[in-house]
């Protein structure tokens, strides 16, 4: 794999008139990545990504692409492609010509237009579908379709902004391990973008969690996930208690928390909520400051020796389970 076609973002920064969208971000991407940016709305993902893309200017920091500045380039001399959410298909052209379509800009001729056109349907699995309009397609299909025109650029990154949040939950999760099959065949970096904790995780490689403009932490996807630094990043990654203590919060997780008598426990609690996840029971109780946590348990384990709501519990967790956040 080339290793100099690593992205890096160096103070990169984004205003629209006095309003900062992207505030400094400096990050390092090793070629070949699957990269999620991830953060709620608003934070700054897109407009990040389409300044990688030349989709958006620069207010300030710089792009380099295997150390080349491409900030100031043009989208089609970047060596990157984009995938929208809403594919932005062309209506009136099959599903062949839709994917040929930035070769034929190019002037590339009818039969090498066809030909790589084929290849990347095949990529796609869509080989079977080349004559059809987009709307003779499936919200997946036409993903797939959206893909393989992307892809037929050969970039060295593909970006790729939501692109399953237009499909039903069912497709979504089928089409994200397609994307995973997808981005270790061809080898390059893909750095997508989602406000969804669990396509995030079950997605990259690295994660980059942002938040009001700025990057809150990043690293490789195990390692933010075990250890947040801040209260936003336990809470937004989910599965994590977020608990105020005297010494400052910590983050404990939901299936570190254990559930005992009250009597010599490190915290007592209330149940306020039992929730049946199938593989699992949640249990949330209340304790003392007016907060809530949640107990994940094994549904065997709860069967075991069940509990009502309101009453009274012990609630531990190993000390090593415990992580020491920054607000
Ligand atoms: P995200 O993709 O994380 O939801 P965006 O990058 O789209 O966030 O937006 C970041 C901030 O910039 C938001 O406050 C948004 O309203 C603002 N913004 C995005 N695009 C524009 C634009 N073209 N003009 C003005 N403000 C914009
Ligand atoms: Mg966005």
């Amino acid at each position: 794999m080339p290793s100099n076609l690593d992205l890096e973002l160096v103070s990169l920064t984004k205003r629209y008139g006095s309003a900062l969208a992207v505030d400094a971000i400096s990050y390092h991407f090793a070629s070949g990545t699957y990269a999620c940016l991830l953060g709620p709305s608003g934070c700054g993902k897109s407009s990040t990504l389409r300044m990688v893309a030349g989709h958006e200017s620069v207010t300030g920091g710089s792009v380099l692409l295997g150390g080349r500045d491409i900030s100031f380039l043009p989208p089609a001399k970047r060596g990157t492609a984009m995938m929208f959410q809403n594919y932005a298909l062309f209506p009136h052209l099959s599903v062949t010509e839709n994917v040929a379509f930035s070769l034929k800009m190019k002037g590339v001729d009818a039969a090498t237009r066809a030909s790589r056109a084929g290849e990347m349907l095949e990529l796609v699995d869509m080989s079977a579908f080349a004559a059809r309009l987009p709307a003779q397609l499936s919200g997946g299909q036409q993903q797939r379709v959206a893909l393989a025109r992307a892809l037929i650029t050969k970039p060295d990154i593909l970006l790729l902004d939501e692109p399953l949040s237009a499909l039903d939950p069912f497709l979504r999760i089928r089409m994200r391990a397609e994307l995973k099959r997808l981005q270790r065949e061809l080898g390059i970096t893909f750095l997508h973008v989602t406000h969804g904790q669990d396509e995030a995780l079950a997605l990259a490689d690295e994660i980059v969690v942002m938040n009001n403009a700025k990057i809150e932490q990043a690293g490789p996807t195990r390692s933010v996930f075990e250890a947040p630094k801040t209260a936003f990043v336990a809470r937004f990654l989910g599965s994590h208690n977020v608990i105020s203590l005297p010494g400052g919060p910590i983050a404990v997780r939901s299936d570190a928390m254990k559930i005992n008598a009250p009597a010599g426990a490190k915290m007592e609690g209330q149940i306020t909520n039992i929730e049946y996840q199938g593989t699992h029971v949640a249990l949330t109780a209340a304790i003392a400051g007016n907060q809530e946590v949640t107990a994940l348990l094994p549904d065997q384990e709860f069967f075991g020796a069940p509990k009502e709501l309101g009453e009274a519990v012990g609630l531990d967790w190993d000390p090593q389970a415990a992580h020491a956040l920054t607000a």
